[in-house]
């Protein structure tokens, strides 16, 4: 930052007068995925307790914001990461593959527990065995319920993806389950 004679901080001339003295090269590419892996907008779909887990993520000693990912949002028009955190029954599936289409691309998925994994300790008829059933899913986060260390490492997993355009390991073997 440009400061002038008095110490305080400079004017805009200063600022720009400072901006000729360096020079920031990058790819299109590049910047815009720091700035979409910066400004994550989640939308959380939480049905039991791993939702609850999730909430702590949120607050201030976890602090999500800081991976700038804390803007919720329960719209799927306006969230390109979907956090799906609980039990998914089958009545759930229809609806949780409309919010997945209703968001717009480029979207993520993170699958948070042992539930919305895998349908957890419900190996029952009226429980998806794992919401991968139905819509893709970029990274799981196992735990019963897991950790929030582990959510925000899920979330930094998805950034690095991002970052380094690494193609989504679905994106070329995922099929669409039996709702579609
Ligand atoms: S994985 Fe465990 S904590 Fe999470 S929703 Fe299922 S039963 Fe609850």
């Amino acid at each position: 930052m440009a400061t002038s004679s008095n110490g305080k901080y400079g004017s805009q001339q200063d600022l720009v007068n400072e901006s000729k003295s360096f020079a920031f090269t990058t790819r299109i590419d590049d910047i815009i995925a720091w700035g979409r892996k910066n400004s994550l907008w989640p939308m959380p779909y939480g049905t039991a307790c791993c939702g609850i887990e999730l909430m702590s993520v949120m607050g201030p000693r976890y602090d999500l914001a800081r991976f700038g990912a804390e803007v919720v949002r329960f719209s799927p028009r306006q969230a390109d990461l979907l956090i799906v955190a609980g039990t998914i029954t089958e009545k759930m599936a229809p609806i949780i593959l409309r919010i997945y289409e209703q968001m717009l691309e480029p979207k993520y998925v993170l699958s948070m527990g042992a539930c919305a994994i895998s349908g957890g300790f419900y190996r029952a008829y009226h429980v998806l065995q794992g919401v991968d059933k139905v819509i893709p899913v970029d990274v799981y986060i196992p735990g019963w319920p897991p950790a929030p260390e582990s959510v925000l490492d899920g979330v930094m997993t998805i950034q690095k993806m991002i970052a380094d355009h690494h193609p989504r390991p679905w994106r070329n073997n995922w099929v669409a389950g039996e709702y579609r």
